[in-house]
């Protein structure tokens, strides 16, 4: 649809999306994406057409992700650009307890961009659904008159029993994080700063690892009373399923799972702002790890999955009533209540 207008590229041998056309470029991607026996018809067609499991049901979530807004290309690479637009949709899949099976990529191309980061950016994409196990069905292509702009849709499914929502969570439950939290916002305020940050934290940022596997085992074994994925912050996200489930929470900071290179960046920061850092830290998104709520019953099970995940799965507080509030301890052991949890767009 449309037309893609004249471009100027620095690769003269290679073909340019404009001597490819969107059509070209729809083409390219179509052969790069492997038969799925889901997907009886994929790109290529007015729909897609898509087959769930009998028995389950269908999961959607969309994400968009704007230049300038969610990224900065001095930042990231196209390929890892690629990755994280379709890892930080599959996440909200993992959320869910989902599996995630079905991408929709849109995508308004900036006129300057070349065809070479272009094919860079849909091989990260790739890359990343193949790791889900989830085809890439569909979307849509147009031109940008100004920033690159990023819209992917994902579905999933999953048997309506074990679909683990934000507001199930109840007062006494145990409250986990998977991983580490913390390493994608200290990159970021790195990035902003004009330091650059060390391989793992810029990895953790531009490259952030849906958690599939974790959010399957919990819903299958109904182990998660509630779930959220943290794309906010730790508290703006538990926020979200304090006010779903109607109910409170305290935290203790001191639990809170920090990579040994956050560790070290909270230490050498603890002199007069040293507050701040660690509030940047605490508070900082972007981690898409597992936030989730467990009956105190059934922590063992928690600590058996995570051996057999080989992934940390961290206790960093407890669900209380309503009235209660979420109140946090700091690293300095002084219990308060949270008031400004983390990242809002219109803030
Ligand atoms: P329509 O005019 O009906 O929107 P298009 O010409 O835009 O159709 O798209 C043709 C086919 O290519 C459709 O199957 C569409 O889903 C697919 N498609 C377009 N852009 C992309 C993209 N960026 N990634 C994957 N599939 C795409
Ligand atoms: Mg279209």
């Amino acid at each position: 649809m449309g037309h893609m207008g004249r471009m100027h590229s620095n690769y003269p041998n290679k073909p340019t999306l404009a001597s490819m056309g969107e059509f070209g470029l729809i083409e390219q991607i179509r052969a790069q994406v492997d038969a799925d026996p889901t997907v009886p018809l994929g790109i290529g067609d007015d729909c897609a057409a898509t087959l769930v499991a009998p028995g389950h049901i269908l999961l959607t979530s969309k994400d968009l992700l704007i230049e300038d807004v969610h990224f900065k290309r001095e930042w990231i690479s196209m390929y890892q650009l690629g990755r994280k637009s379709a890892a930080v949709n599959l996440s909200d899949v993992a959320a869910m307890g989902g599996e995630a099976h079905h991408l929709f990529l849109g995508v308004g191309l900036p006129v300057d961009i070349g065809a070479d980061p272009v094919e860079q950016f849909i091989r990260g994409f790739l890359d990343e659904c193949n790791l889900a196990g989830a085809t890439l069905c569909g979307g849509d292509t147009c031109r940008s008159n100004g920033a690159l702009i990023i819209s992917v849709t994902v579905q999933g499914s999953i048997a309506a029993a074990e679909m683990v929502q934000r507001g199930g969570a109840h007062p006494g439950d145990h409250i986990y994080v998977s991983g580490t939290v913390g390493d994608s916002a200290l990159a970021l305020t790195q990035l902003q700063a004009g330091v650059t940050p060390d391989q793992f934290l810029l990895r953790r940022h531009n490259q952030p690892t849906p958690r599939l596997e974790l959010g399957r085992q919990l819903a299958s074994r109904r182990l998660a009373t509630a779930m959220i994925d943290i794309s906010d912050g730790v508290f703006a996200d538990l926020g979200h399923i304090l006010e779903q489930s109607h109910c409170g929470a305290v935290v203790d900071c001191r639990s809170l799972p920090f990579s040994s290179v956050v560790q070290e960046y909270m230490g050498a920061n603890g002199g007069a702002n040293g507050a701040d850092h660690a509030e940047t830290v605490i508070c900082g998104g972007e981690d898409y790890e597992l936030l989730f709520c467990v009956d105190t019953q059934r922590t063992d099970e928690v600590a058996q999955l995570a051996r057999q995940l080989d992934l940390p799965l961290s206790c960093i507080g407890t669900i209380r009533e309503q009235g209660f509030g979420l109140q946090r301890i700091d690293p300095s052991g002084r219990q308060q209540t949270v008031t400004a949890r983390g990242f809002n767009h219109f803030r």
